[in-house]
């Protein structure tokens, strides 16, 4: 394996340091282990781990309850025959 084969993103405060592990994706954190420095990395804008599925979950929700409704009819039923056996 080729020994450039490192991260090497630069540190945002420290010119001259870079991350010398080996790529990660941008995430977790970098470390220069000659500079004994650590810092924060950050997802590329485009891979954002929550965006997407956290958007498809809301979508498939929202068009569920709209579609059949049927979990508000449920809930309604249950509650008449629950307040009629109560009487
Ligand atoms: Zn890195």
């Amino acid at each position: 394996m080729a020994a450039s084969e490192t991260c090497g993103a630069p540190h945002p405060e420290r010119p001259g340091v870079a991350c010398d592990r080996r790529p990660h994706d941008m995430t977790g954190f970098h470390h220069d282990g000659a500079a004994g420095a650590f810092w924060g990395a950050e997802p590329p804008p485009e891979a954002r781990p929550v965006g997407r599925p956290g958007l498809a979950a809301m979508a498939a929700r929202t068009t569920r309850s709209g579609r059949t409704g049927s979990a508000a009819d449920a809930v309604t039923r249950w509650t008449k025959t629950t307040e009629e056996s109560e009487r």
